[in-house]
């Protein structure tokens, strides 16, 4: 049975000797905490504290970031994935420069109107930064709050998240973004989803399903909808000049992002056919396969590559696609997906 003082005392104590060293709990500054923060968001520690340097060291203030061209803040996010909150990001930090003089507002209202700000940031970086009494639920929250109260609640449910806010504003009160940081520190390194450490954990006198020996049930979790799947047909084209053919997307999903020329099977040869010209000789193979994950979506991507090159000047292509030497791919921010491709040709001119 949790007891509010007892529980939070056992916590805080715990989080104060055993807490990771991460940089950004080295610093107060909003900002440094509120990158962190959108980096964390589907990304493991170990990968975030590269990035958050590299990015920290480049964009040091909110007028540097805010000024910054989109492509490069991109390519400081490559990698991480999940670009759109890199591009809201992006607009939320030009919006502080803009209308808050380059401070990062203190006030919780204000703040969630920043592009790209839902509950969660809101709550972590208003209580982090400024100690404001709101708690954090994330994914460690979720399973850490079910567990100590026993709580077969549904945590896919809105409803759900509500419940347990409220039922943490007490603990909030005074310290809160250190009892926050430390209830998903408790999820991420005791409490984690298999096999929890609880002979080692510091609130196990407090833990409703250690006592009723139901661990193992919590957290209540619906299964999602199933991912979608989606045929992707992917050419690689080649010029006179030993440059390949590459678009930048403008559709919303990896908006920005440079690809090889992508279309979804069914309607490659017609959208080819308007770029090439109806002379164009296609591959009645693909040469190889790829597969690109997203949260809710599959691509399986068919990769091929045209045997003959052609003629620069003799495309019908817009000002989103251009040629590219093998050598500057560092200049264009490509998906993963992307990237094998162009470490598959690479290798192939190593070979040749
Ligand atoms: Fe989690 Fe076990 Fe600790 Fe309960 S006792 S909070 S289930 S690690």
């Amino acid at each position: 049975m949790l007891h509010q003082k007892t529980f939070k005392e056992d916590i805080l104590n715990w989080f104060e000797a055993n807490q990771r060293a991460m940089p950004w709990r080295e610093t107060t500054n909003p900002y440094y905490i509120w990158i962190s923060e959108i980096m964390l968001q589907q990304t493991q520690v170990k990968t975030v504290i590269d990035y958050y340097h590299r990015f920290t060291e480049r964009f040091p203030t909110v007028e540097d970031l805010s000024e910054a061209k989109q492509d490069e803040v991109l390519k400081y996010w490559e990698g991480l994935g999940y670009y759109s909150r890199a591009r809201n990001f992006h607009t939320a930090i030009q919006e502080v420069a803009a209308e808050y003089n380059g401070k990062v507002p203190d006030n919780p209202e204000k703040f969630e109107k920043l592009k790209g700000v839902g509950p969660y940031t809101k709550a972590a970086v208003m209580s982090i930064a400024f100690d404001l009494p709101l708690p954090t639920v994330d994914g460690n929250v979720f399973r850490v709050w079910s567990r100590l109260n026993n709580d077969f609640s549904d945590t896919a449910k809105q409803s759900t998240r509500k419940a347990f806010e409220s039922e943490l504003l007490p603990y909030v009160e005074t310290k809160a973004g250190q009892f926050n940081q430390a209830m998903m520190e408790l999820g991420a390194l005791i409490c984690t989803p298999k096999s929890p450490l609880c002979l080692f954990c510091p609130v196990q006198s407090h833990c409703d399903a250690f006592n009723e020996g139901t661990v193992e049930e919590l957290p209540v979790k619906t299964k999602k909808i199933k991912k979608k799947t989606i045929q992707q047909e992917c050419f690689v084209i080649k010029n006179e000049n030993n440059e390949y053919l590459i678009e930048q997307r403008q559709a919303k999903l990896l908006n920005g992002m440079w690809e090889f020329p992508m279309f979804e099977k069914g309607s490659s040869q017609e959208k080819l056919e308007a770029l090439l010209g109806s002379n164009i000789n296609l591959p009645a193979k693909a040469a190889y396969q790829l597969k690109h994950q997203f949260t809710h979506l599959t691509w399986n991507i068919n990769v091929y590559v045209l045997p003959k090159t052609v003629q620069s000047n003799q495309i019908n292509a817009n000002e989103h696609y251009c040629w590219m030497d093998l050598k500057d791919r560092n200049q264009f921010n490509f998906p993963a997906s992307m990237h094998k491709i162009l470490n598959h040709l690479e290798s192939q001119n190593t070979q040749n």
